[in-house]
């Protein structure tokens, strides 16, 4: 059976959807009510994304001019490569990540993918290559399947339901009341963060884009969902660039880069095996969740909380 998602959509121009994907992108990032201080040039081109190569290069931002949130921080990603940033909260993490969805400009430095600086993209095409994984996406009033569709064009029934069996979604969304039908978001039936974040996998899978970005989930799921999670994350990610934002080390510890920041800056990189070598933050925090030692160290304390 065929359904139009978007009923809309036939009316459309090309423009209207693509102001919708950046409406969505910017809704999903819970930007919405934010003025936005991007200035898309007029020269912009659409970005088409060949290796994914991201490059941050002494990057600093700040939400205000007074106060610098994110510092003189540079690194590098190679396509298809997964990259997690761990750190304490107000590290500077999410607003690392948004200034590659260019939420905001940074204020020196420059973010380049496959050596394309992002603000000669038209932003639109920047959004849809990139794609966003959390407990806190955005759903709103409609069908599960609707929502699944969100920023995609262009599908049907059979795709979503393929989606949502490699986001191990399909069990949960056929135990709703009315599978597939059932009304979510606001004034629908309330999902769960587990369930949740499924649907962002089964979005994400259907997008296909070639840059991901995983909020990775905070609050509780079962052992076994979360097993089925991790692997369905597994083959998402596989070749294609990721920025994983970890809670939990156990699931980057095989990320091919660890980033760690603290107080907006970067201090400390390498692998998880690196890390441990050195000893220092990262191998303290590992050393406390993996339960080999008891608490942090007072030095890591206040450096955790600063
Ligand atoms: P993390 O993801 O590591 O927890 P964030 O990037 O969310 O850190 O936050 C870094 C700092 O930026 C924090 O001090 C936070 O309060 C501040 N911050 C985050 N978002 C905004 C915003 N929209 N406006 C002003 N300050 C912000």
């Amino acid at each position: 059976t065929q359904r139009f998602i978007w009923p809309m959509a036939q009316f459309g121009s090309i423009i209207n959807m693509y102001q919708r994907a950046y409406a969505s992108s910017s809704r999903i990032f819970g930007l919405m009510d934010e003025p936005s201080r991007i200035r898309e040039d007029p020269d912009a081109e659409d970005l088409v994304v060949e290796d994914g190569d991201v490059v941050y290069d002494d990057v600093t931002f700040g939400y205000d001019e007074d106060e610098t949130i994110v510092n003189d921080i540079s690194f590098e990603v190679e396509g298809g490569d997964t990259l997690a940033l761990v750190g304490p909260t107000g590290a500077g993490k999410s607003t690392v990540l948004k200034l590659l969805l260019r939420m905001y400009d940074v204020n020196e430095g420059a973010i380049r993918i496959d050596d394309t600086d992002l603000r000669d993209v038209s932003l639109p095409s920047l959004r849809q290559n990139i794609g966003y994984v959390s407990q806190d996406t955005f759903m709103f009033y409609g069908t599960v399947e609707e929502n699944i569709a969100y920023g995609t064009f262009d599908v049907d029934h059979e795709d979503i339901v393929e989606a949502a069996k490699a986001a191990e979604a399909h069990e949960f969304i056929e135990n709703l009341p009315d599978g597939y039908e059932t009304e979510v978001g606001e004034r629908g039936v309330k999902l769960s963060g587990g369930q949740r974040q499924r649907i962002s996998i089964a979005r994400a899978v259907l997008k296909d884009p070639e840059i991901l970005v995983l909020d990775e989930a905070t609050s509780d799921v079962d052992t076994e969902t979360e097993m089925l999670i991790q692997r369905s994350l597994d083959d998402l990610t596989e070749d294609r660039t990721t920025f994983a934002i970890a809670h939990r080390l156990s699931t980057i510890k095989d990320a091919d880069k660890i980033v760690v920041l603290e107080g907006g800056e970067i201090a400390e990189r390498g692998t998880h095996d690196e890390l441990l070598d050195e000893d220092g933050l990262y191998a303290h925090l590992w050393g406390v969740q993996a339960g080999e030692i008891d608490e942090l160290p007072e030095e890591f304390i206040e450096r955790a909380t600063r």
